[in-house]
């Protein structure tokens, strides 16, 4: 606390994973003697920067901007870039540490890092943001790379930013390094399913969840928080496998709309149009905006939190137990509080941890580069059969560990657990560095 002071989520990060550890290290007495816990919080190398660039209005502004190298015991730093105005080192640091378990629970040979900017997106036009990530990269391109470091999207970062990220880099190093950054367009090195990967791989996760305990998505409610990359493709698979999706939300209010949701019209919406969700409404008879209380109101099966951290705290966590709430699935990074996460699984709710549920996407990430490793494009269904191969693969590794350990059925010790020890393993493998 004292050596990063003011970092609240990256102290709960820590804090979360560091409680699961407890019976690791009086297993395992060689990473307390060669002070694994004290290196692994401590960021490899972290870069804060001055993003300057010029508005629509000609006037200029400033923003600042973040890499947070945190780990590359198992593989180049890769993590993505999230621009919203509430970045701040804590935030990124948080991220970043996360994402050196989540990376390696994927089995890929990735290590740990994440970045971003204050910079917010909504608003602005395409130009205005082509603008601020061209200033963005023309600082980052010379710290990151194939063998490197590998950002990609996040909050506030998709395709188009992306674009405008790899076109910087490529010009300003005169390098078609494909391998540099990840979610890229598919006529220029990207993967299929790289897109739906983080939603498609949260519903995934939860499926075999669900069926480890004798039960499916088939008919089921499923509530969605967000309506960004990761909501909608959560919402894509729970639709195909059966559930009733029937409702989502953005920072403006939540959308219930019994009758099931219109997938076309809000990716429309929010992918093409870029619009708000009363967009929806306005266009959709029968559904209606709510703009106080919680989506967490509404009576679900399962619920799928993929907008934000902190977004579900102990009260909604009381009233989804209270409406009967059998699943909780994160798709978004720490979207659960510590205290919502004790309630539900006091309450004997089925909880998947973000570290593990939603690794698809880095997962598929990883895939990416391979494919531009090689020069090559898979299918779609190949692509998403890998996929599929690797949700099952965490899943089952969460359920062992869990078990290992002494709490079955704990699958956010077991996704510490199992996420730690590989990390942990190879930094001692590798020495004091
Ligand atoms: P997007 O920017 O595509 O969408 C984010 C969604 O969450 C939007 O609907 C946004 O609403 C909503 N949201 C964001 N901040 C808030 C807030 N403070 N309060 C309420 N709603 C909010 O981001 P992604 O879908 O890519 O990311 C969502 C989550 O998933 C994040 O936690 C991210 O770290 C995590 N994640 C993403 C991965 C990916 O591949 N994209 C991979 C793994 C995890 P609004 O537009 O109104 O701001």
């Amino acid at each position: 606390l004292r050596r990063n002071p003011g970092e609240a989520e990256f102290h709960q990060a820590v804090r979360e994973v560091f409680e699961s550890l407890e019976p690791v290290l009086r297993k395992k007495p060689q990473y307390v003697e060669a002070a694994v816990l004290q290196r692994i919080c401590e960021p490899e190398r972290q870069i804060v920067f001055r993003v300057p660039w010029i508005d629509d209005a000609g006037q200029v502004q400033i923003n600042r901007g973040f890499r947070v190298e945190f780990n590359s015991a198992l593989g180049p730093y890769k993590g993505g870039l999230r621009f919203h105005p509430s970045v701040y080192l804590g935030i990124v640091k948080f991220l970043g540490f996360e994402q050196i378990f989540k990376n390696s629970l994927t089995g890929m040979p990735i290590g740990g890092g994440k970045g971003g900017s204050d910079f917010d997106p909504r608003g602005k036009s395409d130009r205005e943001v082509m603008r601020f990530c061209q200033s963005f990269m023309t600082e980052l391109y010379r710290h990151i790379g194939e063998y490197t470091d590998v950002p990609a999207g996040d909050i506030g970062v998709g395709g188009r930013e992306i674009g405008y990220l790899f076109g910087q880099y490529k010009r300003i190093t005169n390098r078609y390094e494909s391998g540099v950054l990840t979610g890229k367009g598919l006529t220029w090195g990207g993967s299929l399913v790289r897109t739906e990967a983080t939603g498609f791989g949260t519903v995934m996760f939860a499926e075999s969840m669900l069926a480890a305990h004798g039960q499916d998505f088939d008919a089921r409610r499923v509530t969605v928080s967000g309506s960004g990359n990761v909501a909608i493709y959560a919402i894509a698979k729970a639709q195909q496998l059966g559930a009733n999706v029937v409702a989502f939300s953005d920072s403006s209010g939540y959308v219930v709309d019994e009758a099931g949701v219109d997938l076309d019209l809000l990716r429309q919406v929010k992918e093409v149009e870029r619009g708000r969700v009363a967009d929806y409404v306005a266009r959709r008879p029968g559904s209606r905006l709510v703009t106080d209380g919680s989506i967490w109101d509404v009576p679900t099966d399962v619920a799928l939190p993929c907008a934000t951290q902190n977004e579900l705290d102990e009260s909604h966590a009381k009233q989804l137990v209270a409406n009967g709430v059998v699943a909780v699935a994160e798709g978004a990074n720490m979207p659960t509080t510590p205290q919502a996460v004790a309630l539900l699984q006091e309450a004997g709710v089925l909880f998947a941890p973000g570290k593990a549920a939603n690794a698809g996407g880095v997962a598929t990430s990883a895939l990416e580069m391979q494919q531009n490793a090689s020069r090559d494009a898979w299918s779609f269904d190949y692509t998403e059969e890998r996929l599929r191969q690797i949700m099952t693969r965490i899943h089952d590794q969460c359920v062992e560990t869990a078990e290992e350990y002494g709490t079955p059925g704990n699958y956010v010790l077991g996704a510490n657990i199992a996420g730690f020890t590989k990390v942990a393993d190879a930094m001692i493998a590798l020495g004091v560095i």
